[in-house]
């Protein structure tokens, strides 16, 4: 093993392999040369490389995926949801392994790598069962005439994901878009590839057929070529907010379905009268989890009135979060220099720093991107750490002295993923749920993430396009309505509408 920096084009690295792409079910060299290295973040070694893919493997992609479509869309949604009762099974007597890749090619803690493969589970147990929520509608509309409603597929979905979810982000669309009869293109982060490539193993293994889901490794460029390909009829993104703003619009630009998921800043409103062991307990876990690389972490926490006693207790909490031991490194050097710059300004433009987390070292891992929990107290509502999506376990904290003032600080951002509450008031609570501008609302919970059926999506520039990405609203992404009206009746006694 080598060790190397993140994102820097590269030629190719004697004995590091290079990731093919997956088409019609078969490995397929990438037609470019360029080649970036994939790095393990605690240590900073090469895992691999990655090919920096085309147009031409995005079409070799697209004739895959679209020659496969006819006889997958006509098969019985019985008979795909079988693939993925089996697939389902395979990821959970692969758990561990699956995880032990999530850790090493992402750098978040075993228990995080573990959390994410039971959401894919989640994800996969839910498209098993669509047939029981996609029965079509019929109804007697005019004397002996039906009007009847049959959902379609789209056609040919591509999904470009982020970093920070190697393998449960793909499997928000995976299992959901096929089982209704989709087939795909998977284009994961270049950073994190390495998850995608195990999980087209296993839909192989349940009995997928070949061409219905297809990888195309890269960047930038394969995003384009995805989004202006004809072939491709919807797209769905999870990333950064300014990257999500130029795939929807170019997305949508060539008439293409698209939805978009974007970044965040999520508040955490405390109020005095909260439980303080568990809201101490919930924001340090939220701030921190996954390195705070979650779209749904707590970043901004708004103290309303006398909170010191809570704010100190968080402290106490996140002082047992210790890079390395139960905390992760970022994903890359670029990502830790970025984070460290924001806590910096903070510091600079009046931000009281109660823990530091720049310049962590873990023993033995000197090549490992790690930042420690950082919680920033007096931040104000105009300075850059309050507003901007940091993306590291870094807390800033803002202080209110009602709860409306802390619901306008948390509305005036242009983000909208998630918002929380802590209190044990009713009202409160209820207050703050009616207010807050975000998709996603937690009452006394730190990472309000909604568990199937029910669907994640975020509001504002958190997001972009109609509905949400998983649950019952992705069945209106991922279909079409087709309306037929019928008339058997041969009576002459009819009117126009019979
Ligand atoms: P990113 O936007 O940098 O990359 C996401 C994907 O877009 C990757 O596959 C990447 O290759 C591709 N990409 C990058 N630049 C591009 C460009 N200019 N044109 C076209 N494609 C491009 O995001 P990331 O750093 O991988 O992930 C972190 C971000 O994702 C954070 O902002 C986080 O909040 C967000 N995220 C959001 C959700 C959600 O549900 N809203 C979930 C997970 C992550």
């Amino acid at each position: 093993m080598q060790t190397g920096t993140l994102s820097k084009p590269s030629v190719p690295t004697p004995g590091i392999s290079t990731l093919d792409n997956i088409i019609n079910g078969k490995k397929a060299t990438s037609r470019t040369d360029e080649r970036i290295p994939v790095t393990d973040p605690s240590t900073g070694e090469i895992l691999a490389q990655v090919p920096l893919s085309g147009r031409g493997d995005v079409d070799d992609a697209v004739k895959s995926a679209v020659g496969a479509r006819e006889k997958w869309s006509s098969m019985p949604i019985k008979e795909r949801a079988q693939v993925f009762y089996r697939y389902k099974r395979l990821l959970e007597e692969r758990a561990e392994d699956l995880a032990a890749l999530v850790h090493q090619e992402n750098g978040k803690i075993m228990a995080e790598a573990v959390a994410e493969i039971e959401k894919a589970i989640e994800v996969t147990e839910f498209a098993c069962g669509l047939p029981q929520l996609v029965a079509g509608e019929i109804l007697e509309v005019s004397r002996g005439v039906e009007c009847r409603i049959d959902r379609y597929p789209v056609g040919t979905v591509a999904s470009i994901t982020p970093f920070n979810f190697p393998n449960m982000v793909p499997n928000w669309t995976i299992p959901n878009a096929l089982a209704l009869g989709n087939t795909m293109i998977l284009k994961p982060s270049e950073q994190v590839p390495l998850s995608s490539m195990r999980i087209a193993d296993l839909l192989k293994e349940a009995g997928l057929p070949d061409g219905v889901f297809n990888v195309v490794h890269g960047a930038q460029s394969v995003v384009e070529a995805l989004c202006d390909h004809p072939g491709i009829d919807a797209l769905t993104f999870v990333g950064s907010t300014r990257v999500a703003k130029i795939v929807y619009g170019r997305a949508t630009s060539r008439m293409k379905r698209a939805l978009c998921l974007g970044g965040a800043k999520n508040h955490l409103i405390v109020l005095p009268d909260a439980n303080e062991d568990m809201t101490a307990s919930n924001v340090a876990a939220s701030m921190s989890g996954c390195a705070g690389q979650r779209c749904m972490a707590a970043s901004a926490m708004v103290g309303v009135g006398p909170v010191d006693s809570i704010i100190r207790k968080i402290c106490d909490k996140a002082k047992k979060i210790i890079p390395g031991k139960n905390l992760g490194p970022v994903i890359s050097p670029q990502a830790k220099e970025r984070i460290e710059r924001y806590i910096t300004e903070a510091e600079q433009m009046g931000g009281k720093i109660l823990l530091d987390g720049r310049n962590a070292r873990v023993p033995g891992r000197e090549g490992g991107y790690y930042v420690g929990p950082t919680i920033i107290d007096f931040v104000r509502p105009d300075m850059k750490i309050a507003q901007e999506e940091v993306f590291g376990p870094v807390l800033a904290i803002m202080r209110a002295q009602t709860v409306d003032e802390a619901i306008a600080i948390e509305n005036s951002s242009p983000y909208g993923n998630a918002a929380s509450v802590f209190t044990q008031s009713g009202g409160m609570a209820r207050h703050v749920m009616e207010h807050a501008s975000a998709g996603m609302i937690g009452v006394n919970i730190g990472v309000p993430v909604p568990r199937e059926p029910f669907s994640f999506g975020g509001w504002n520039e958190s997001k972009f396009g109609a509905g949400d990405i998983t649950g019952r609203s992705s069945i209106e992404f991922f279909t079409k309505l087709k309306k037929t009206t019928i008339k058997w009746n041969p009576e002459s006694r009819v009117n126009w509408m019979s």
